[in-house]
């Protein structure tokens, strides 16, 4: 208790015994006690209201000085009514700092809510998206941004997912959408100008597409007059390697155009189209068939356990299987095995490819991907590779919102799966497992 509230107890006490007293002299000790009471009540009540009208008027003079409670009670509350208004004042100094920071950052950010409604949004993207930071406040942003690219990364909540969509300020440009967490149930919006970034890579992807198509047709003669000497029996027997070395440096050139070409093609499309069904079992067993029919390979198994089909296209999914397929045929021996899956469960659908090859070190899994990368230059070269099948496989795969992942050890084999979700995959009609296997 403090020296106040003590003061406070001990007049109370001495008001009350005096009343005890003074009545009992006259013998009325409950009537001395009622009037005691009454008088403290009294008191309190004054100061009471004294005090609701001194917080009304802002006048608390009367209850500066002193040491009664009144006054104790009053100090207690200007000095938190104090700090409190110092926090406010730290907190405006605070927000305006952060929006002074934000306001500097050359991204888009914009605060929203649980409903997607902003709640606050930086001048970047007023100068990006055309968003206003006072009128626009409470709006559902997807209602301002019209577009059903951004309306789907709202919705699912993907954070790891970044989408572009056209500048709805200046026509041509490109903004780079993602949304991460923020606070409690909110998320922050990132819009980033990624206009000068795509027109680069276009121009490198044209430029690509270009030199590939020039050196198209010079190739084609060379080929073709390589392949006239080849076979005229009039060529002396000296030439006859060179030529053949020449013919076979030729087709390589040839398949190198290609599939750059085929690159390019796949990097500037949409992603492929969802109408269209692909029948994946009928494409495994005639990529295991036609490899059959080329020569001598490991043993190749096709376990159909599913009769799920998939929305893309047919010609992009058989341009990854045989890229994947026939890397697993240069990669195992001829005693090996190797595995073509098709299965699908509530998850999706997975289309893989098991070897008991060679294997991949672990370090090299990430960069398998890259264009023109191997992990034995020299080897690939005289096997045909190129370098580009498994790049071309990871493009098909995310035009069809699908995914590789690759599974490897030295000496045991490697796994290449390609998981579809199930916004690709057609369920119809579930047929028993048992009589859908096949092998050979
Ligand atoms: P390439 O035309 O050289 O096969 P890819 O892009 O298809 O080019 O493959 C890149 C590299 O990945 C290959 O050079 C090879 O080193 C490695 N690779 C791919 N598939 C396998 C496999 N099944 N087993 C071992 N290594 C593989």
């Amino acid at each position: 208790m403090t020296g106040a509230a003590r003061h406070f107890v001990l007049g109370l006490i001495l008001l009350l015994a005096a009343g005890g007293i003074i009545g009992g002299l006259y013998g009325y000790v409950e009537r001395g006690l009622l009037v005691a009471s009454l008088i403290a009540l009294f008191w309190q009540v004054r100061n009471l209201l004294a005090f609701e009208r001194a917080l009304h008027t802002r006048d608390f003079e009367a209850f500066r000085l002193g040491e009664g409670i009144w006054q104790q009670i009053f100090s207690r509350f200007s000095y938190v009514s104090e700090r409190a208004a110092q926090r406010k004042l730290e907190y405006r100094r605070l927000l305006k700092q952060i929006r002074r920071s934000t306001d500097a950052l050359p991204d888009g950010a914009v605060i929203l809510n649980e409903n997607n409604d902003i709640v606050v949004c930086n001048r970047a993207a007023k100068r990006l998206a055309g968003l206003k930071r006072k009128k626009d406040r409470g709006r559902r942003v997807d209602n301002l941004l019209r577009n059903p690219k951004l309306v789907k990364l709202l919705a699912e909540d993907d954070y790891m997912q970044a989408i572009e969509i056209p500048s709805p300020v200046t026509d041509g440009n490109w903004l780079n959408c993602r949304a991460v967490p923020y606070g409690a149930g909110q998320k922050l919006l990132i819009l980033r100008d990624v206009t000068e970034r795509n027109r680069l890579s276009k121009m490198r992807r044209d430029f690509v597409a270009n030199a590939s198509h020039e050196l198209r047709s010079p190739l084609t003669v060379i080929s073709g007059y390589l392949d006239s000497l080849t076979e005229d029996p009039a060529m002396p027997a000296a030439w006859s390697q060179p030529v053949s070395q020449m013919r076979a440096q030729a087709q390589r050139m040839n398949r190198i155009v290609e599939e750059l070409l085929e690159l390019s093609r796949l990097e500037s499309g949409d992603e492929a189209r969802s109408d269209h069904v692909v029948d994946v079992a009928g494409l495994l067993t005639a990529a295991r068939n036609a490899v059959f029919r080329d020569g001598k390979t490991a043993s190749i198994d096709v376990v159909i356990d599913s009769s799920a089909q998939l929305r893309g296209s047919s010609n992009e999914i058989d341009s990854v299987i045989s890229n994947i397929l026939s890397n697993a045929v240069r990669h195992t021996p001829v005693d090996g095995r190797i595995v073509l899956t098709w299965r699908s469960d509530s998850d999706g659908a997975e289309l893989s490819v098991e070897d008991s090859g060679e294997g991949i070190d672990a370090h090299y899994l990430p960069r398998l991907t890259e264009r023109f990368f191997r992990v034995d230059k020299g080897r690939s070269r005289d096997d045909g590779g190129v370098g580009l099948g498994l790049a071309i496989v990871k493009h098909v795969l995310s035009r069809h919102d699908a995914e590789l992942r690759i599974d490897s050890e030295p000496g045991k084999g490697s796994t290449f799966s390609c998981h579809f979700p199930p916004l690709r995959v057609i369920v119809d009609p579930p047929i028993p497992l048992a009589g859908e296997r096949s092998s050979g």
